[in-house]
């Protein structure tokens, strides 16, 4: 886990008025240690046997502000009809795969020069971004060769 990634989404939901309660701190525990781009099912699953009462909404409402804070990026679905989070708002290419879902950050930085750009043209703050791909994954590419 990142702490100071944690402390910053732990300080927006103080500020935003979120009560800090044990289910919400493992949440951004999750967040901050995740490079999986979670939907808000699998951030459920996988703290059901820590919170057997928590609710699915308490996440899904949790995210949501996150997102709403700008904290957090809202990736959309994957192929699979959920929304995944992306905890990392440093620019970056996701690359989706259409196939098994899955989504993989590419670092590029020499989108940063393209953001300049984009805020002198548009006169925008610029304060996020995302690019995405989508297609089949090497390990997908592989399985469609193999049964073809
Ligand atoms: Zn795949």
């Amino acid at each position: 886990m990142v702490p100071e990634r944690y402390n910053e989404l732990l300080q927006g939901l103080r500020d935003a008025g979120m009560r800090i309660t044990p289910q919400r701190m493992a949440i951004l525990e999750l967040l901050a240690a995740s490079q999986s781009h979670p939907t808000a099912a699998m951030v459920y699953q996988q703290l059901l046997p820590r919170f057997p009462t928590m609710s699915q909404t308490t996440v899904y409402n949790t995210l949501q502000t996150l997102v709403n804070l700008g904290l957090i990026h809202e990736l959309g679905e994957a192929g699979d009809a959920a929304t995944h989070y992306d905890a990392d708002t440093t620019p970056h290419i996701n690359l989706i795969c259409n196939s098994c879902g899955k989504i993989i950050d590419l670092d590029e930085q020499d989108l940063m020069p393209s953001i300049q750009a984009v805020a002198q043209q548009s006169g925008f703050e610029i304060r996020g971004m995302r690019i995405a791909y989508y297609g089949l994954c090497p390990t997908c590419r592989h399985k469609q060769k193999s049964t073809h």
